[in-house]
């Protein structure tokens, strides 16, 4: 009997590929978009692996090879069958689409590497005979994959492995370390190619809105996770107040909100660093995270727990970590432990504290303390470092619309719409970009398949516009505006370069955090 353990993304690979149909809730059924995990039904499994095998984040295992922590998935796989007696296993009744007729020698151009690029990607190629450019502003490709998921989460980067599939296809031309905004315009891209994609995602973080938000030691989630993932232009670290002899540090960081985010930010502050130093957190982020020992992260949710954002595997998973207590203080008049005090450097905690918002964040020239309404009372958290983790919001790109209010390009199903309110023809935008922040990985994957079949549709009816350029014309473009345009090579070069030296240090990968770096491992291959 085959287990979906923590890290599941939700993409359904394993579903499509079970003879038996045990895999559930599936993507057309209810109650998909709000399940954590996906759940293998243990009387039906034929213990075949087929799941495993398709699995892209290694997220399943057999029952009996799974370790102390994911024990606990063998109940609630099972019990999802108990709750939902009306599940039926055999054959899934699904009916592949036909191949559509697509006009000849379609080009498209696909803008991002994320999870909703790469399952464009793989939809393009299995759908159409389109070329399709692929381009990054980062020589890396991976999107929030590289860049947002936690060092500490390696399985969920395994989907990276099947998207560097694809970028290997004799249809794909990869352009890594180009800027769509600032080296080439979307009217350029428009000229260029019959489509574009735009699968920017979401890099912004929303605000509070609070007095003391720019305080030195207040920081966003974005900024925090992008420092501590080494991504390039995110070197400067939280400037946190180390404190004095007389005023000494608190040992406490307030992260506001409970999403998943918020919980990869408080387990990244508050893990020991040893466990850290095995991923490949950034070593800047390490050395500070070992000098500065934060050892209490108080999470303010402003509902009650169970109007929580996080998902139930991630909040489980908070207590396996060594070391670490986690408290939960629910309800609007429960008794408030002394945060006006430094943290008991003595022991390592996660404290959540739900019916409670930030009024402000207080210091002379740096965090102090925040201001915090629980229910009726107002209390102050003394703290160092304040992270706001309250969601994203894309970043605008010159030459494309934007709504500013909701923080997305403005679309139809994934058309991109113009100032005017018309479909702009052959520019689609996918994933964060399209419908906001919401949902993990796999939830990308549905959005981006209908995407690409919003362009089929329109191919097929005719609506796009054929470029007149010849193919070789972009690139050429490219090369007039970037010094160091990088291909699939190049992307190979870095990968190999990063894990040789992680390899060198008991890690996955020792990752680069400047783009010459990059382009030095990268070296002179042309494609
Ligand atoms: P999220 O799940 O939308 O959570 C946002 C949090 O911010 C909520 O707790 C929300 O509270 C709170 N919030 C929003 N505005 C606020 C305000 N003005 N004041 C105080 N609190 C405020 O967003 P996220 O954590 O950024 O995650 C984005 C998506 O990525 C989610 O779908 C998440 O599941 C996914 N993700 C998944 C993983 C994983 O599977 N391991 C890891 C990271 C991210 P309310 O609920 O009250 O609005």
């Amino acid at each position: 009997m085959f287990v979906i353990t923590q890290s599941c993304c939700s993409d359904a690979a394993c579903v499509s590929v079970c003879p038996v149909n045990c895999i559930h809730p599936t993507p057309e059924e209810r109650g998909f978009a709000t399940s954590d995990i996906l759940h293998i039904d243990p009387q039906a499994c034929i213990d075949c692996g087929a799941c495993a095998d398709a699995c892209p984040v290694d997220a399943i295992y057999p029952a009996d090879r799974l370790g102390t922590r994911d024990k606990v998935f063998i109940d609630i796989n099972a019990d999802y069958y108990k709750n939902n007696p009306d599940i039926t296993t055999g054959w899934n009744g699904v009916v592949y689409p036909e191949i559509p007729k697509l006009p000849a020698g379609l080009r498209v151009a696909l803008v991002g590497t994320g999870p909703s690029g790469g399952y464009a990607l793989r939809t393009l190629l299995d759908r159409t005979e389109a070329e399709v450019t692929v381009i990054d502003r980062l020589p890396t490709p991976g999107g929030l994959v590289r860049a947002g998921v936690a060092p500490d989460h390696p399985g969920t980067k395994g989907v990276l492995r099947g998207f560097d599939l694809l970028y290997r296809d004799p249809r794909v031309t990869m352009m890594t370390n180009v800027s769509v905004g600032e080296h080439i315009s979307p009217a350029e891209l428009a000229e260029h190619f019959d489509a574009v994609f735009y699968a920017v995602g979401a890099s912004e973080s929303r605000r509070l809105g609070i007095p003391g938000e720019d305080l030195p030691g207040s920081t966003s989630a974005t900024d925090l996770v992008a420092w501590y993932n080494a991504v390039p232009g995110a070197d400067a670290g939280p400037p946190v107040r180390r404190g004095t002899a007389d005023d000494p540090a608190s040992g406490r960081a307030v992260v506001v909100g409970t999403g998943n985010v918020a919980l990869d930010v408080a387990r990244i502050l508050v893990s020991p660093p040893e466990l850290l130093a095995t991923t490949d957190i950034a070593d800047r982020a390490l050395a500070m995270l070992r000098e500065q020992n934060v050892h209490e992260v108080v999470l303010l949710g402003r509902r009650d727990q169970a109007s929580a954002a996080y998902t139930s595997a991630e909040f489980r998973a908070l207590s396996e970590i060594p070391g670490v207590e986690v408290v939960v203080i629910d309800g609007p008049d429960a008794e408030l432990p002394d945060f006006g005090a430094p943290a008991d450097p003595g022991r390592r905690r996660i404290v959540f504290l739900f019916h409670s918002a930030p009024e402000a964040i207080i210091g002379a020239d740096a965090v102090d303390s925040v201001a915090v309404r629980t229910g009726e009372r107002r209390h102050e958290i003394a703290t160092d470092l304040v992270v706001r983790s309250i969601g994203y919001r894309s970043t605008p790109i010159p030459g494309l619309p934007f709504d500013d209010a909701r923080g997305v390009f403005p679309n139809r199903d994934g058309r991109l719409l113009g100032d005017d309110g018309a479909v702009i023809p052959g520019a689609y935008v996918l994933g964060w970009a399209k419908r906001g922040p919401s949902g993990g990985i796999g939830a990308n994957k549905m959005c981006a398949q209908a995407g690409v079949e919003e362009f089929i549709a329109d191919a097929v009816d005719d609506r796009l516009t054929r470029t007149t350029r010849a193919a070789a014309d972009f690139p050429a473009l490219v090369r007039t505006r970037v010094r160091h345009v990088i291909g699939y090579r190049g992307m190979r070069a870095i990968d190999r370069t990063e894990r040789r030296r992680g390899a060198q240090q008991g890690r996955p990968r020792v990752k680069f955090t400047q783009v010459a770096e990059m382009v030095g491992a990268a070296g002179r291959r042309k494609r």
